[in-house]
Parts: structure tokens; sequence; C-alpha cells
């Protein structure tokens, strides 16, 4: 994974530079910002811009504000706007009492549109969007905008109308006076404010003119004192026209404007729109479905801020794109969870083992560490009795090559943390089905180990006791996605869906300590993997565990 770290942070180094002696932010507070846009919940690409920006922010001794970026009057939400708070402070970034919203500044954006008007910097145009397309004109042609030297009052006048609602949407735009011949298209004249007879989710219906993003961005970063604006790589192409905003409107701070390379993972899509859409069509069955890439499915789903914020900073800070395999985000899980996570005994297939040389009616406690890695963690008593819990793939009639754990007449076998055991035979039913295992156990074993030190050939197997084991379901997770790349522009993402992502096991059989197990705690089921209780379905009468992650050493059958 040495090729997913970068080592060099490159927007350090710019910053590092300003706010050095002789910088252009020298003696100042680093203050950087978050804008996420309220129109779906956050997702692990975000997770990347908010360890970005409240990361950078930490690393400076400075701040981070929030910022709900609701510009945009048609697609906000409440709703969103919680979660994103909720999911931030999970992850353990705090903006203190810096949270605002983008729309509190429209008071503002319409000053500072006034204020270019009257420097000639601004001119109210008549084309139709789709006259404005065609005036765009193209590498080797200029722009043609027949309204560009309307003189001021008029513009004036038009603006302040247009805000009082004289007028019906796209009669009229506002466009910054820039250059038409640009290279840059974004600086051919850009529009800055359109009409938009629209309700607001905040504002209500005190606006029918809304600025354009490219118009807004820099001034409510500018209002904030923000000094560092980390942003995006598809922002690169606009960020003349912010410095030119910020230039051109007599705004109290200059923020700079820095560019990073999205984060995209492997087998999963990481854009709001298609997210929804798998929501909104019952793909899945919520934003928190635990095979979201949303930060709420992660949570569900098992993932510790932690490992989310580890992989963030390994991932690095890249100038070029990047897709990071989806596996990169399951091994910093399970190294978090390693090092966490109570070790228990779940059988997920079970199938009867009976000890037939144990007494019928005894019971003895076993006394097992609650996480080898952490001693401090204790230990727990585990029951054991003639009858147990197995795994129904850790026996097998007919032995196949070099399989080691039970078969009629084979190895020596240790029951974790128990006893040895030999198995002496099966019980199968009508149809041939085995329905139970018979063992024979060494009493001089107690605690897995023989007394005479011989060798012990056959594997450890996990067991739990049957007279306390208590059921469960259990949910399986794989890729939402069998396509590695289904965000790939033009692709069907739909159509690349993995119609196995999940797998549901009933009756399950787990220690009798997971009883009370609640989430967020994590638990490593031994040989199996890390799983933790369902946040939403799991209670003491109905368990329910997701798989978290499965450990990298699961052993396969005839290797
Ligand atoms: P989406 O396409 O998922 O809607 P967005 O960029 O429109 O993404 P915003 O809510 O506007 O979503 O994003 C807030 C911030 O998070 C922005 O600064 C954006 O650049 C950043 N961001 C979004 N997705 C990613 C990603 N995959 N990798 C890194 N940063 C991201
Ligand atoms: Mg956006």
């Amino acid at each position: 994974m040495a090729e997913i770290m970068e080592s060099k942070n490159f927007i350090h180094s710019f910053i590092e530079e300003d706010i050095a002696e002789g910088g252009r932010y020298a003696g100042q507070t680093v203050h950087t910002r978050f804008p996420p846009e309220p129109n779906g919940y956050l997702h692990i690409g975000h997770c990347k811009a908010l360890t970005i920006d409240f990361g950078t922010a930490e690393k400076f001794g400075g701040i981070c504000n929030l910022r709900m970026d609701d510009t945009n009057p048609t697609k906000e939400d409440v709703e969103f706007v919680e979660a994103i708070k909720e999911d931030i402070h999970w992850l353990g970034f705090d903006w203190g009492d810096r949270f605002f919203y983008g729309s509190d500044y429209f008071e503002k954006d319409y000053e500072y549109a006034v204020e270019l008007i009257k420097k000639g910097l601004a001119y109210v145009c008549e084309l139709t969007p789709e006259q404005f397309k065609e005036n765009r004109g193209d590498v080797n042609t200029p722009a043609v905008s027949p309204w560009r030297d309307r003189p001021m009052e008029e513009s004036l006048d038009l603006f302040e109308r247009m805000r009082a609602g004289e007028f019906e949407d796209n009669k009229y735009t506002l466009r910054a006076k820039i250059d038409l011949a640009s290279g840059n298209f974004n600086m051919r004249d850009p529009v800055i404010y359109r009409i938009r007879h629209m309700h607001h989710h905040r504002q209500g219906d005190k606006w029918c003119i809304y600025p354009m993003y490219d118009f807004a961005h820099p001034i409510q970063d500018a209002l904030e004192g923000i000094t560092h604006s980390l942003c995006s790589l598809e922002f690169e192409n606009h960020r003349p026209l912010y410095n030119w905003v910020v230039e051109n409107v007599s705004v109290p701070h200059t923020p700079r404007q820095i560019e990073f390379a999205r984060l995209g993972i492997d087998h999963t899509v990481l854009s709001k729109r298609k997210l929804r859409n798998l929501v909104e069509t019952g793909v899945v069955s919520g934003w928190d479905d635990p095979r979201m890439p949303t930060l709420c499915g992660l949570r569900r789903r098992g993932y510790t801020p932690a490992s989310i914020r580890n992989f963030c900073e390994r991932v690095g800070v890249a100038k070029s794109p990047n897709t990071i395999p989806y596996a990169f985000l399951e091994f910093c899980l399970r190294e978090d969870l390693n090092e966490t996570a109570k070790r228990v005994m779940a059988v997920l297939k079970p199938v009867k083992l009976t000890i037939t040389n144990y007494p019928e009616g005894q019971s003895e406690s076993m006394v097992v560490e609650n996480n080898p890695n952490r001693p401090e963690d204790g230990t727990r008593e585990v029951t054991f009795s003639r009858n147990l819990w197995i795994e129904a793939d850790d026996f097998l009639a007919q032995p196949i090559p070099k399989y080691k754990r039970l078969y009629p007449n084979g190895p020596e076998c240790r029951l974790k943390g128990a006893y040895l055991i030999k198995c002496t035979g099966c019980v199968t039913d009508e149809n041939g089905n085995v329905v139970e295992v018979l063992a024979t156990y060494d009493p001089e074993s107690r605690g897995g180990d023989p007394a005479d030190g011989r060798k012990v050939k056959g594997a450890t197997i996990h067991w739990v006791d049957a007279e306390t084991a208590v059921d469960a379901e259990v949910r399986q997770y794989d890729n939402l996605f069998s396509d590695a790349d289904p965000d790939a522009a033009g692709k069907d993402y739909l159509a690349c869906l993995n119609p196995n992502s999940l797998e549901v096991l009933t009756g399950c059989k787990v220690e009798a300590s997971l009883a009370e197990a609640k989430a967020p705690e994590s638990f490593q089921f031994m040989r199996l993997g890390y799983f933790c209780p369902d946040s939403k379905d799991s209670a003491p009468d109905h368990l329910v565990f997701n798989r978290s992650v499965s450990l990298k050493d699961s052993f396969k059958p005839g290797k």
C-alpha cells in the first residue's frame, strides 16, 4: 500500500510559505472552511475534503468554519444540514461557533454586484441561456456580448428591478465584464446573477435573483476571513474568476484558493446524485445502508472515526485524480479494530457437535482474554458443555486434500480456549445431510493444550456452547458494484450493481456475552471477521450483526 501514501503535502508547503515572514498572510491565523451543499449525506470523498480543511487548520493552529453552501435555491433540505453536522462531529472535527449559511450573505452579494455595476465591471444582459451558449465563441473566436456597453445607470436600474421581481425567469442576467476573448471560458463575461422565482429554504420568498456559485463563493470566503479556500480540482479553471471577484469588490480579506484531487474509490460511486438515486429507487435501504460509501452507512457498517481519518491521511493530498482500492479502506478498519475489538466466538452456519465422552448435564466455565493485544481489557467466562455449535464447514464427512479440520478419524483439533477433540463420526438425516458431528475430548487438555506436550496436527476451531448460545441474524456485505469503476463518465452505474452485495444469515449462534451487545461496539468473531450490532435493527430479543470487514487470512479449503 506504500504507493498510496504521499509523503509531501503540497497544500501545507503553500501555506508554510504564505504564513512565513514576508508571505502574503504573515502573522495571520490559518483559516479554512468546509462548504458542503446540503443536498445529500456526506460520503467518504467529503471525508478527504474534511481532513484537508479541518486537518490543515489543526496542523497550523488555525480554525475551520462549517458553511452550508445553499446559494442554489433548488435542492437544499433541512434533514441534510443536521446529518452533515452529526457526521462531522462523529469524525472528531469541530467548527466551534463558526457555523454559517452561504445564503446569509445574499444581501452582501447584492451590494457587491451593485458595486461592480457602478465600477463599470458588470452589466445586465438580455441573451437567453441558449443565445448565451451560441455566443460563447470557441478557442479561436471571442464570445459576442451585445449588451456589454449598456450604460451603467441602465444596468443599475434593471438590476434593481430584477431584484424587485419585475421580470420572469431568464429574462435578464447580470454578467461580469471581464474578457470576451479569454482562453478561459469562465472569464468570458460570466453570468453572476440570474432570475429564479423560487422559494429558498432559509430565505423564503425574499429573493427572486440568485448569485452564481463562482460569484458568491469568493465573497463568502472573504467575508469570513478565510485565508485558504481549499477545494477540489474541478474548480481550478474557476480560480482566475475567484481572484477577479476578490480583487474587484471591496471585501475585507483576500483568500487564496488551492485545489486538490477528488478522492475516488473503486467498486463504488461518490456522487450525491447517484447515491440519492440508489436510495430513491430502493437499491439500498437508505442513505445509511451499510453498503453505502456515506459516513452514516460506514458508521452503521462498523467503521470507526479513527479508521476513516487514517485512511484519508494516508491517501494524502494528490494533485492528480486518484482512485483508491476499497480494500485499502478495509485495511485501515481492520488495523484499527485489530487493536480495539473484543474477541468473541460466533458460529454463522452452525452444525451441532456432541462431545460423546463429556458427561450429560455437566457444564464448566472457561476464562478467556477479551483481547490478547490489550491485557487491560480483562477476561470473561465462556461456558462449555457436551453440546456445542461449530461451523458446518469445519467438518467434512470425506476430507479433501490438506483439510486439517474435523472428519471421521481425522487429526486432533483444538476447540479454541477449551479442549482438544477427535472426530469420531457424524449423524446424517434421510437425505444424507450432516445434522450432528460426534467427537471425543481429552479431559487432560483443559485450556486447549495437551498435558504431555504432543503436537496438535489439526486446526483450531471456534465454537459456542449450545446450552447458553444466543440466536442472531448476521448480514454479510460485499461490494455494492461488481464493476471496478461504476462512476466512470458515461457508464450506466445501475447496470454495474453486484446482485450479491448482501447476504443475510439467520439462525447464527453467538456466545452469551453478546446478548446485550449494542452499537457502536465492535467485535472480532474469531476466524470470521469484525462485526458490530446493527444500530437500527438489533435488539436484545433479535440480535443483528453487520460484518464490518472480513479477516484477511481466511482459510480457503484446498489451498
Ligand atoms: P457531489 O458530486 O457528491 O455532489 P459536491 O462537490 O457537489 O459532490 P459538496 O457538498 O459541494 O459536494 O462538497 C463539499 C466539499 O467536499 C467540496 O469542497 C468538494 O470539493 C468536496 N468533495 C466532494 N466530493 C469529494 C471527493 N470525492 N473527494 C474530495 N473532496 C470532495
Ligand atoms: Mg458542490
